[in-house]
């Protein structure tokens, strides 16, 4: 067991440090967008109003801080940490685990958040991405079908992943029943969904890590 801030990192053997590694730009990447979203105001920034227009910055606030801090999460048998557990194998208690068996049989699952708990589980597909921070040229893609796709590999780096997971963690709100995953999904749609959509979040925060990222052209085609 490793610890990073108050997260248990449990199970992740090799992996252990580039996860802490992930949570602290995490973090670093939240106060950035906790004092954007400060000096801006109620009229909010312009990245603020793409992803979350119409949704008061006290929520979006609340929740990045609650990542932030790792606060203790309650449940129903008392308040724990938050937990991030690699799909490793050789532990028996994990290789006997429905999280497991989710991980080998949901084809592209790269992790999930355990409904109820304070876990994030973390499947073989995204220890070995080698996709590990947003960078501009995850921005345009082609899904398996042909068609083009805008920010679902920005959706899909270790970082990616993991924030959206930690935001599915700290909201504790059933998320939308299909989730917006591509970025122009995730810009329409109303506040009170994108409030509780994981990826409305991401791309929230991955565009504050590369300035602007993907989103150039879709201010430009807005004038
Ligand atoms: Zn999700």
């Amino acid at each position: 067991m490793m610890a990073s801030g108050n997260y248990r990192i449990v199970y992740c053997g090799q992996h252990s440090h580039q996860i802490a590694q992930l949570l602290q730009s995490i973090w670093l990447t939240i106060q950035e967008a906790l004092e954007s979203i400060d000096s801006a105001g109620p009229a909010g920034t312009p990245l603020y109003n793409t992803f979350f227009r119409g949704v008061d910055p006290t929520t979006v606030k609340a929740v990045l801080e609650r990542i932030a801090i790792g606060a203790s999460i309650p449940t129903s048998d008392g308040a724990h940490n938050p937990t991030i557990v690699c799909d490793n194998p050789s532990v028996p208690s994990v290789l006997s685990s429905d999280v497991h068996a989710e991980c080998a049989t949901v084809r592209g699952l790269m992790a999930l958040w355990v409904k109820e708990s304070t876990t994030v589980f973390l499947c073989p597909k995204y220890l070995l991405t080698t996709r590990l921070e947003p960078a501009s040229q995850h921005c345009v893609g082609y899904l398996p079908s042909g068609r083009y796709s805008m920010g679902i590999m920005l959706g899909e780096t270790q970082w990616s992943v993991l924030f959206h997971e930690l935001v599915h963690l700290y909201l504790r709100v059933p998320s939308l029943e299909e989730e917006a995953r591509g970025i122009f999904a995730a810009v329409d749609l109303p506040p009170s969904q994108a409030a509780v959509n994981p990826s409305s979040y991401v791309f929230f925060l991955a565009s504050m890590l590369a300035p602007h990222l993907c989103l150039w052209f879709f201010w430009e085609s807005e004038d």
